[in-house]
């Protein structure tokens, strides 16, 4: 299955407000090639050349849904600096996630999030757990795994995790005060 920026879906497209089904474990055929699909396109996604010969959107996470398939499975590839500042790359397959545990605290990103599937910008905080707890079947790792992350690793999975929900993040910006920060949350850079 190939993705691209036409096989994607965009709001308001009513198949991103579904709420997506378990999808049966062992993975089938079928749903494992949807997986890898997902984290072929992210991992492809920050390639300039691929993004340019495939008509791609960079992303660091993608869900079923966004291609109109209403599965609970999604894929994050995300760079980060590590302690000695050199890029590691944090990458989830997930299927069957479950929300286990968060921190009361909250954060957002300072500038907001954006989205394969929402092409107007919409502007303000989106506020979620500083730190959550996954449970989830994980096909990079062929086996079911517990994730804990934070800051902006938990935010990017909190955001894919909505898509199984049929929930966006604009859904969350406070429509009267977008920018209102809250007393209890870090603002992330
Ligand atoms: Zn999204």
């Amino acid at each position: 299955m190939n993705i691209n920026i036409e096989t994607i879906i965009v709001d308001p497209h009513p198949l991103l407000r579904v709420k997506s089904v378990d999808v049966p474990l062992p993975l089938s055929s079928e749903d494992h090639e949807l997986a890898m699909s997902l984290i072929t396109y992210v991992r492809d996604s920050r390639d300039p050349i691929k993004v340019e010969a495939q008509k791609l959107k960079p992303a660091v996470g993608i869900a079923a849904p966004q291609i109109g398939i209403n599965k609970k499975i999604f894929a994050v590839s995300i760079d980060i600096l590590d302690e000695n500042d050199e890029i590691e790359t944090i990458e989830y397959l997930l299927v069957n996630p479950k929300l286990i545990a968060h921190s009361k605290r909250e954060c957002a990103l300072k500038s907001g999030e954006g989205c394969l599937s929402i092409e107007e910008p919409y502007d303000g905080f989106v506020y979620r757990y500083e730190r959550v707890t996954f449970k989830a079947f994980d096909v990079l790792r062929n086996q079911e795994i517990i994730i804990k992350e934070s800051d902006y690793v938990g935010i990017v999975l909190q955001h894919e995790y909505d898509h199984l929900l049929g929930v966006l993040f604009y859904d969350r910006i406070n429509k009267n005060d977008p920018w209102s920060e809250k007393v209890n949350a870090t603002i992330i850079d």
